[in-house]
């Protein structure tokens, strides 16, 4: 019997092991030079000329982003239902609202008509997610939106990814950009994120909020001395930095993210020649000349396939391939239906696309095998 091909798995080796047992032996157990050298190669990797500021989850880092972008009770920030609920979560953390809106029925990414249509005089902000790795133009979005409105980019998906020439993360066309390293997204730290932004004022506000609101510089500012003691609280700040034993199994993944992705890419590309004239649809690969992270292969049954999205899931999983769904849209959870009375009418693609979607495994350790595995599994689960 053949073992069970787990959904993912990370990627982590005897590099990544060393590198910590190093900061350990060192003896620096909390945010230092470690996370410091990690910022500084984050911010070069895609592409220089912005900031980098780690954070223990890319949920902190987007609280962090919204914050600093001056959103408040009573502000409305646009949020695609199809994505993680940690990116509406955070409005709610402020006090905000979250407008939950419709998304392209081909790469899953915000609907720009349904974000303009959801614009009111109340609109501080819009968070996108580049969902599954696939990257959205960022300045199509700057361009479609008035400038009073402030853009995040829920980068989660998306290390390392790019589109037109811009690689997510490098661009002045967003506010601010937030990346995962959670257990099994593309690079990880076990836990951790990382927030880049090119507007040093942003950049400075995330820095004192991530600890505590501590800011060190205002000492500076009356006095040529400094005082390694001295420090002064702006603001009731929160508890969201990256230690150093994360960092440094960052700064590994950071240097293997390339070789990582292009693994993932072999694995959408065989399945893409060997599950050709299944009765399924293939996820959008982007353009030609962009670079997809590929954190999701999601398909979706075709209406005239032999069995449902659940019937798939369970044989899938007698054929030994685990499976999942990216997302349960939020509107059909609980909390956000009850609290922002959504329906689910508002949401014609993100409802015909749920009922009928399912991701396979795609991970960097997946041998040949297992991808022979996963695509048998396919192939038998669609039989009628
Ligand atoms: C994983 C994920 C997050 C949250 O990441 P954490 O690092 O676990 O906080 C946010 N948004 C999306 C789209 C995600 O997939």
């Amino acid at each position: 019997m053949t073992d069970f091909l787990p959904y993912a798995k990370p990627d982590v080796g005897e590099a990544e092991i060393a590198a910590v047992a190093e900061v350990l032996r060192g003896g620096w157990l909390t945010t230092g030079p470690t996370a410091a050298a990690f910022e500084a190669e984050f911010a070069e990797a895609v592409g220089g000329g912005v900031e980098a500021l780690a954070v223990n989850s890319a949920t902190a880092g987007l609280h962090l982003a919204l914050e600093a972008l001056g959103v408040t009770a009573g502000d409305e920030v646009i949020v695609p239902t199809w994505t993680f609920t940690a990116t509406a979560e955070v409005v709610r953390y402020l006090g905000a609202v979250p407008v939950v809106v419709d998304v392209d029925p081909a790469t899953l990414n915000i609907d720009l008509s349904s974000m303009l249509a959801a614009l009111t005089t109340r609109t501080k902000a819009v968070i996108v997610v580049h969902i599954a790795g696939h990257a959205l133009p960022m300045a199509e979005v700057r361009e479609a939106l008035p400038d009073s409105v402030r853009i995040v980019e829920d980068a989660a998906h998306a290390f390392p990814a790019r589109t037109k020439g811009i690689t997510v993360g490098s661009t002045d066309a967003s506010d601010i950009a937030v990346f995962s390293f959670y257990a099994n997204k593309t690079m990880t730290t076990g836990e951790g994120g990382m927030v880049t932004t090119s507007d040093p004022e942003v950049a400075r506000r995330i820095r004192i909020m991530r600890l505590h609101g501590i800011d060190r510089d205002v000492f500076n500012r009356y006095s040529s001395e400094r005082a390694a003691w001295f420090y002064d609280i702006v603001a009731p700040g929160f508890k969201y930095n990256l230690p150093d034993p994360a960092a440094a199994i960052g700064r590994v993944q950071l240097e293997r993210a390339s070789a990582m992705r292009e693994r993932r890419q072999r694995i959408a590309a065989a399945y893409t020649e060997r599950l050709a004239g299944l009765p399924i649809e293939l996820p959008h690969s982007g353009a030609e000349d962009d670079v997809h992270a590929w954190h999701i292969f999601m398909i979706r049954l075709r209406p005239d396939a032999p069995v449902d999205r659940d019937e798939f899931v369970r044989r899938m999983s007698e054929a030994q391939v685990g499976t999942s769904v990216h997302f349960i849209p939020l509107h059909r959870h609980t909390y956000w239906r009850t609290s922002l009375n959504l329906d689910a009418n508002f949401f014609p693609v993100a409802e015909d696309v749920f009922s009928r979607v399912v991701s396979l495994p795609i991970f960097s350790r997946m041998t040949d095998s297992d991808i022979d595995q996963a695509t048998d599994g396919v192939r038998t689960s669609l039989v009628p």
